[in-house]
């Protein structure tokens, strides 16, 4: 068992009618539309080593930080790509999954969380206190409920521990009406280096939290860029208080939105940032020994 550290729990694991779901992929790894048909095995880490997978969803958002010890998981991706997810992860050798992360109840975030459920044993959810109406939220609660794990609000300042790793929320500061703007954005660390993950986190909320906890708070190697590269996130003083050397960008290729915005790229390369981005670059792996941080694919 982890050994969370988090206060002001909030358990909501009540009452769980169990509506099946299909949880079983029939369909080869190779002939999907996402993950660019690679099957990927995961080496043993080893020697104080980790990663972050930035998996390629298509026009949504899911990642895995993976260490000898554990995963935790920030978002599910979107309903296509749930399949293709859960067959991702099984192929990475994960059977428990230590904590997921699900960073507000859109569709592009939480769509696969019903089978990632399902599939995986999950010991811990963290999530905005933040509720919609939709048959996808509906689906994950159920599988929530179900799992019976501990569900903790995201309370900027809560800490956990997972061994190694150590899981920081920074966001939401406060309530919005924006469910973007009530994105849990959590800061993952492991030795020297860490990861911060924005969700759909927008401008308004990103100054919030940076005056209520301080800019040394957001101090990151490595940015998951907030949703998807959108003109409306990602602003300089975000990137004057996270000073990364590498952020991905999960978007999908050609869509609708036109993300990620060139405000956003343009900024990005003024500061001369390595960008990755899952419409171009597959599924993305950064690295780290805990010292560093360098892409791996
Ligand atoms: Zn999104």
């Amino acid at each position: 068992m982890s050994n969370l550290s988090g206060k002001g729990r909030v358990y909501r694991g009540k009452n769980a009618v169990l509506i099946p779901v299909v949880a079983v992929a029939l369909a080869l790894l190779a002939s999907l539309p996402f993950f660019g048909g690679q099957k990927t095995m995961r080496e043993p880490y080893g020697g104080g080593s980790a990663e972050a997978r930035f998996f390629d969803v298509g026009q949504g958002d899911s990642a895995m930080f993976l260490w000898d010890e554990g995963a935790i998981l920030i978002d599910a991706g979107t309903n296509a790509s749930q399949r293709e997810l859960v067959d991702y992860i099984e192929d990475l050798d994960v059977d428990v999954i230590d904590c997921a992360v699900f960073t507000h109840p859109h569709e592009d975030h939480i769509g696969g969380a019903d089978y990632v459920l399902e599939a995986f044993t999950v010991k811990s959810v963290i999530m905005p206190e933040l509720s919609t109406d939709t048959v996808t939220y509906a689906s994950m609660m159920e599988c929530v409920d179900e799992e019976g794990c501990p569900v903790y609000d995201a309370t900027p300042g809560e800490v956990y521990e997972f061994g190694d790793v150590t899981l920081t929320v920074l966001s939401p500061v406060r309530e919005y009406d924006d469910a973007n703007l009530d994105s849990a954005v959590v800061m993952i660390e492991y030795g020297e280096t860490k990861f911060l993950f924005m969700g759909d986190c927008e401008e308004e909320a990103e100054l919030d939290a940076i005056d209520k906890l301080g800019s040394s708070a957001f101090d990151c190697d490595v940015i998951k860029i907030g949703h998807h590269g959108s003109y409306t996130s990602t602003s300089e003083q975000l990137l004057a208080a996270t000073t990364p050397e590498i952020a991905v960008i999960s978007c999908g290729k050609d869509n609708e939105y036109g993300h990620p915005h060139r405000e956003t790229l343009g900024k990005l390369d003024e500061l001369d940032i390595e960008v990755y981005r899952t419409d171009k670059n597959g599924t993305v792996v950064i690295s780290t020994d805990g010292k560093n941080v360098w892409y791996s694919k």
